[in-house]
C-alpha cells in the first residue's frame, strides 16, 4: 500500500502548446480506490503514465508516500523502483506464452531464481483462482480466465500501487461486469492502492470510493461517486457522470420559467441553468400527490422510445422547444399532454 500526493502537476507537450495536466493536485490514500473520470483528452493517461514514472512532470511534485519521486521535469524514482502493477485497456496476453509463462513475465528481468518465480506466480494464481490453467496457451482458456491472467501478471510482482486505464473498455458488457467485480475483490483483498482511470462512469461506479473529475487537464470536483453525481460543480461535470436534462429557465420572482414550466426555486443570479437528471422527473396525466414530487407544469410528449424495459420519453413545455427526458414504465404516445413533475430536492442550479 502507499499513499500518492501529487501537488501542482502540470504537464505541457510541444513546447507548451498542448497542456495536458494543469496544476493538478490530489492525494489518494493509502489502500484507497480512486477513481479519475474525464472525456477523452482530458489528460488521464498523462497522469498514469506520470505516476507510473513512464513521464515526468514538467512542474509539481509526485511523493509515494513521503518519498519524492519526481519533480519539475526531474525523474528521481524510476518506474522499476515503484513498485506498481499496471492493466491497459486491452488485458492483451502474449499469445505464444503459457498463462504461466504470461504471469512470469515481468519477473523475468528481475534476476530472480527459477524457484522464487514459480512460488509468486502459483501464490497470485491462487488468489484469482487461475491455478489449474497455469499450462493452458491464452486461446484455451475462457474470457474470464484471461482477464484473471492479465491481472495476475500486474499483480506478480506484488505492488503497493495498481494502475488501470480504461481497463474494460474492450471488454463486451457481461465481461466487463465480471471484471468489474473482479478487480475490486482483489484488490479489497489484497489491500493495494488502485487508480483507476476511464471515461465511462460506470466503471467508476462500480470500483472507485472516491473520484477526481478531470476536465482539460484540470481536477474540477473531488468526491464521494455519489457526491459528484448528486451535487456537480459544473453542468459539464454533471453530463459526465451520467444523463441530465439541461434547461435554460428566466428567473422570476415566482420561480425559474421553462415555457409552462415553473420551478419553484430561489435563486440568486439570473442568469442560470437549471438540471435535472431523467430519475428525478415523473410525467402523470393525473394528479400525484407525494410531498417528494412538485408539478412544474403542463408538458407535451415528444417521442417515445422503449429501452431496457422502459420507455423512454421526451417531454417539451407547451409552448417551448426545450426538452427534458425521462423514463416511465407507462407506455405514452408523442402528442399526450401529461403533468410534469420533478424531485425538489434534486434539482440542480448552475450559474453560467
Ligand atoms: P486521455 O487519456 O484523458 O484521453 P491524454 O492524457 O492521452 O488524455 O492526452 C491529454 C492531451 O495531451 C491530449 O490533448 C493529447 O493529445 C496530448 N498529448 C498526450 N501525450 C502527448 C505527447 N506525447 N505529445 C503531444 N501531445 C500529447
Ligand atoms: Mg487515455
Amino acid at each position: 500500500m502507499v499513499r500518492i500526493v501529487a501537488k501542482g502537476i502540470s504537464k505541457v507537450f510541444k513546447r507548451g502548446r498542448v497542456v495536458a495536466l494543469d496544476n493538478v493536485s490530489v492525494i489518494i490514500e493509502n489502500g484507497e480506490r480512486f477513481g479519475i473520470l474525464g472525456p477523452s483528452g482530458a489528460g488521464k493517461t498523462t497522469f498514469m503514465r506520470i505516476v507510473a514514472g513512464l513521464d515526468v512532470p514538467s512542474s509539481g511534485e509526485l511523493y509515494f508516500d513521503d518519498r519524492l519521486v519526481a519533480s519539475n521535469g526531474r525523474l528521481i524514482v524510476p518506474p522499476e523502483d515503484r513498485k506498481i502493477g499496471m492493466v491497459f485497456q486491452t488485458w492483451a496476453l502474449y499469445p505464444n506464452l503459457t498463462a504461466f509463462e504470461n504471469i512470469a513475465f515481468p519477473l523475468t528481468n528481475m534476476r530472480m531464481s527459477k524457484d522464487e518465480i514459480r512460488r509468486r506466480v502459483e501464490e497470485v494464481a491462487k488468489i484469482l483462482d487461475i491455478h489449474h490453467v497455469l499450462n493452458h496457451y491464452p486461446r484455451e482458456l475462457s474470457g474470464g480466465q484471461q482477464q484473471r491472467v492479465a491481472l495476475a501478471r500486474a499483480l506478480v510482482k506484488d505492488p503497493s500501487l495498481l494502475l488501470l486505464d480504461e481497463p474494460f473498455s474492450n471488454l463486451d458488457a457481461r465481461m466487463r461486469d465480471s471484471a468489474r467485480a473482479l478487480v475490486k475483490e482483489v484488490q479489497s483483498r489484497l489491500g493495494v492502492t488502485l487508480l483507476i482511470v476511464s471515461h465511462d462512469p460506470a466503471d467508476i461506479f462500480a470500483i472507485a470510493d472516491r473520484v477526481g473529475v478531470l476536465v482539460k487537464g484540470r481536477l474540477v470536483q473531488v468526491g464521494r461517486p455519489e457526491e459528484v453525481y448528486e451535487k456537480p460543480v459544473s453542468v459539464q461535470v454533471a453530463s459526465l457522470i451520467g444523463e441530465i436534462n439541461e434547461l435554460e429557465g428566466k428567473v422570476t420572482n415566482e420561480g425559474v420559467v421553462v415555457g409552462s414550466f415553473k420551478f419553484p426555486i430561489s435563486v440568486q443570479s439570473d442568469k442560470i441553468v437549471i438540471g435535472i437528471r431523467p430519475e428525478d422527473v415523473k410525467l402523470s396525466r393525473d394528479v400525484v400527490r407525494d410531498d417528494g414530487w412538485v408539478l412544474v407544469g403542463k408538458g407535451r410528449v415528444k417521442v417515445v422510445g422503449y429501452q431496457g424495459g422502459l420507455f423512454r420519453i421526451t417531454v417539451s413545455p407547451l409552448n417551448s422547444e426545450e426538452e427534458i427526458v425521462t423514463y416511465s414504465d407507462h407506455p405514452m404516445s408523442a402528442g399526450d399532454e401529461v403533468l410534469v413533475y420533478v424531485r425538489k430536492d434534486k434539482i440542480k442550479i448552475f450559474e453560467v
